[in-house]
């Protein structure tokens, strides 16, 4: 018999299975057209209603109002840490942008280049080494400012709010990366200005970047931007100002409707809540053996962080995990120790084999 494979990368990630096997069996000819989503226009009609019908799906499993425009672009979420500012911060002297781990620092650093608007740090979680999330209540922010940026869920620091974010009336708009979280619990779109995810952690292959954006927020975009880095272009365009990632959007859609079958996002949130206490009760559970250093309220159900404190034993659990099929466990490159994600697709047999191992492994080693 074979041992089944559970991939826990951090991104790009695991996929449902029955996803990759609809695109295998559509890879030559899609839908009797004979041709594959790969090869064909991205103006033709088969792909326009690819497009259609992914935003559509998107839309349903997050209740995304109408008000909200949903946007499939290039460049990673990477890209949006520019885009936002360039697009959103045009004629403020303030943006507010809030520290709380590897990624929001690079972002923080980032948003600064060619923007006229100061860069404020309304909250850093540096000074506990990432370990816990900075109160929304204790966030210094302002209403002049013209938006308020922060990731939501932490991939390398294995940190997520647990509570959404909402901030009180009158405050600028939320701008949120939920690249590693997006689609794992229900969430109110209407609690945030600006939505943007890279697919590749929780939708689909690398290559499409999910925005979604209020309305009113295009307002600001100057015609000054150019208008491959402008939202209001992409928009005036229905997303094809200029060709958008086909393959990896055509993917995300059979993402959607893999999701919707599987009783939408407010089931994905029973399951990941599941799988989470799962792990983190074998990580408690093991007396001291294994650990994460995260608050308790603040631990990400997506990504868990965990190590034995000693680097040979965990380089040695990476490497014994491997042959055991529980796959990219090594944990981001100046963490060290473990990480495992545990996205939407990561079945919940998936973590009760790395619970398994993990108990093993102490036995072994402990
Ligand atoms: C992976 C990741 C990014 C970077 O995404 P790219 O698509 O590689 O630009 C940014 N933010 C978060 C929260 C991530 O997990």
């Amino acid at each position: 018999m074979n041992t089944p494979i559970y991939n826990f990368s951090a991104g790009p990630a695991v996929l449902p299975e029955s996803v990759l096997r609809t695109a295998q069996s559509e890879m030559f000819d899609y839908n009797g057209t004979g041709f594959s989503v790969m090869t064909m226009s991205h103006r033709s009609d088969v792909f326009m209603s690819i497009l259609y019908h992914a935003e559509q799906d998107l839309r349903q499993l997050l209740d995304i109002p109408d008000n909200y425009k949903v946007l499939f672009l290039q460049g990673g979420a990477s890209a949006q840490f520019n885009m936002v500012v360039m697009n959103f911060a045009n004629g403020f002297k303030r943006v507010d942008s809030v520290v709380t781990g590897n990624w929001s620092a690079i972002a923080h650093k980032q948003m600064g280049k060619l923007s006229d608007a100061a860069i404020h740090l309304a909250a850093d979680g540096k000074a506990n080494g990432y370990t816990d999330l900075p109160p929304v209540a204790s966030w210094d922010i302002s209403p002049d400012s013209a938006f308020v940026h922060f990731v939501i869920n932490e991939t390398v620091h294995g940190l997520q709010y647990r509570e959404v974010p909402k901030l009180a009336d009158g405050m600028p708009p939320l701008v949120c990366d939920m690249s590693s979280e997006i689609l794992s619990r229900r969430i109110n779109v209407r609690d945030f200005g600006v939505i943007y995810a890279g697919a590749q952690k929780n939708i689909g292959p690398s290559g499409a970047t999910i925005v979604i954006i209020r309305e009113d927020l295009l307002d600001r975009c100057s015609d000054r931007i150019p208008d491959v880095w402008n939202y209001r272009s992409h928009v005036n365009k229905q997303g094809m100002y200029n060709t958008p990632a086909t393959y990896p959007i055509y993917i995300a859609g059979l993402v959607f409707r893999w999701l919707q079958s599987q009783g939408g996002v407010a089931q994905m949130e029973t399951i990941n809540t599941l799988k989470a206490k799962t792990l983190y009760d074998a990580i408690d559970g093991s007396g001291g053996f294994y650990r994460n250093p995260v608050q308790a309220d603040a631990r990400s159900k997506m990504n868990v962080i965990f190590s034995t404190g000693n680097a040979e034993l965990d380089e040695r659990f990476a490497q014994e995990s491997t042959t055991r099929g529980l796959q990219l466990l090594r944990g981001y490159k100046s963490m060290g120790g473990m990480r495992a994600s545990i996205y939407n697709a990561m079945p919940l047999q998936g973590v009760e084999a790395l619970t398994e191992f993990m108990r093993e492994f102490q036995n072994r080693y402990g």
